[in-house]
């Protein structure tokens, strides 16, 4: 694939804009190696054309190809789309003793990564998990639930012969209840490939357990057929997330793709081997980076995008020092003050400037009022930019509506611009710059 790609990349060398023909063209590869990372059908043509319409017309970064930063985009937008809500691997378990009930196909990992995550909420969550399993079909799969169990420390429901799923299940929950477990996990049985009386059994349970969190365990390498099974679990009996097993193995993880987009549920654990530790919350770059095979190419557009910035911020820096410091310049701060975790994170990283920081802070300074101010800079033409002293009552009205704020807020704003710049005069004055230069890395 990756050959293939820098096939297109080198006929693809134009600079500047994305045009709509790069783009179709580094896509149509693009769309090939979803395919191929078994991503299905139509989740790759409706994911390659909502890059289409979002990547054409962005200004290319010099020293990459089109081609490269059109695989760029696709990354973050799978990054997006493998994104869940919320904490990553986050599992709702108040309510003690909070039901975990896992559900999949035989031999997708479930008994043994009901082991991984109680292991996983004992030790770091400290909670005292209780494991039952449900499995009556499989000879001695019960023990060896109870064997896990013993050997990760975790409790399991004492062995009845002769009882069915449910009442299994029921008797996990008063144990559970009188014995002041936080949570219990319910292991049901799979099979070889989704049936009636599987879905019946497991609706059973599920009615009777009333489940926090519903896991599907799917086989991260079975690919599309992972994709079928998703859909059916979820209408049947309604998950609430999914760990994706056996990701040690050379899967692309595009089942993972299509799961989310089918399912709109949560990826939450990745499995990564037999072992009971070998348990991870999902990253959606990981398997984003797997899916194109491209890590190589997706690192190259960053650095490639961390010079320029670099070099902007050069730039700004010897204008500063030299007493010039417009709105586009301040605009440009206030953006990196985003990107770095906000005013004090920035403050509190230069030199000398912890009481700033704190006065900052104090001001009730946080991510909303930076985006305001950065809103009401662009609400600017380019020649108030360039030269903020054109400010005059009339101009700040109608930036300020602009913007939908008030003058007031402008007025603090243009404040904040000719303090910065005093500051920055003298910084410049006091180490050619350098001092600043240093903070910014
Ligand atoms: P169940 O039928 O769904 O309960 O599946 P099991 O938990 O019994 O797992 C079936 C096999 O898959 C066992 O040999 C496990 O050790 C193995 N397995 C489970 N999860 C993983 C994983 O993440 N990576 C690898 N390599 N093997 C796994
Ligand atoms: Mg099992």
């Amino acid at each position: 694939l990756s050959e293939r790609l820098s096939g297109v990349f080198d006929r693809l060398t134009k600079q500047g804009a994305l045009s709509e023909e790069d783009v179709k063209t580094a896509l149509r590869e693009v769309r090939v190696a979803l395919l191929e990372a078994d991503v299905s059908l139509t989740v790759a043509r409706d994911f390659v054309k909502a890059v289409q319409d979002k990547a054409t017309g962005q200004a290319v970064t010099k020293s990459i190809t089109p081609g490269q930063q059109v695989v760029k985009i696709v990354h973050d937008a799978l990054i997006d789309t493998l994104k869940g809500e919320g904490e990553p691997g986050a599992l709702k378990i108040d309510n003690a003793p909070a039901p975990i009930l896992m559900v999949g196909l035989q031999g997708s990992g479930k008994t043994t990564t009901t082991a991984k995550l109680a292991k996983r909420l004992k030790d770091r969550d400290g909670k005292r998990v209780l494991m039952a399993s449900l499995d009556v079909n499989r000879p001695a799969a019960m023990e060896q639930l109870a064997i896990l169990g013993v050997q990760i420390g975790v409790d399991t429901l004492p062995i009845v012969k002769g009882e069915n799923p449910v009442q299994i299940a029921k008797r996990a929950k008063t144990q559970a209840s009188m014995g002041g477990y936080d949570v219990y996990m319910l292991d049901t049985a799979g099979r070889l490939s989704i049936d009636e009386e599987l879905m019946q059994q497991v609706e059973a349970v599920r009615d009777v357990a009333n489940p926090r969190e519903t896991l599907l365990v799917v086989d991260g390498l079975t690919g599309q057929d992972a994709v079928q099974t998703a859909e059916n679990f979820n209408d049947r009996i309604g998950i609430s997330g999914v760990v994706l097993t056996r990701m040690d193995g050379d899967g692309r993880g595009g089942a993972a793709l299509s799961m989310r987009a089918v399912t709109g549920k949560p990826i939450k654990f990745v499995g990564l081997g037999e072992k009971m530790d070998a348990l991870e919350t999902f990253e959606p770059e990981r398997i984003a980076g797997r899916i194109l095979g491209m890590g190589d190419i997706v690192a190259l557009v960053e650095k490639a995008q961390e010079t320029i910035e670099a070099e902007q911020a050069e730039k700004m820096m010897k204008r500063m020092a030299k007493g010039q410091f417009n709105m586009n310049d301040l605009k440009m701060q206030l953006e990196q003050m985003l990107k770095m975790g906000g005013m004090q994170g920035m403050m509190g990283m230069m030199p000398g400037m912890g009481k700033m920081a704190k006065q900052v802070e104090d001001a009730g300074f946080d991510d909303k009022i930076l985006k305001r101010q950065i809103a009401l800079i662009q609400s600017m033409t380019k020649k108030e930019r360039a030269n903020p002293a054109l400010l005059q009552a009339s101009r700040k009205k109608r930036i300020a509506k602009g913007a939908g704020m008030e003058v007031s807020e402008l007025n603090k704003l243009m404040k904040m611009h000719r303090q910065m710049g005093d500051m920055m005069k003298k910084m410049g004055k006091m180490g050619k710059g350098g001092m600043l230069k240093q903070a910014m890395k």
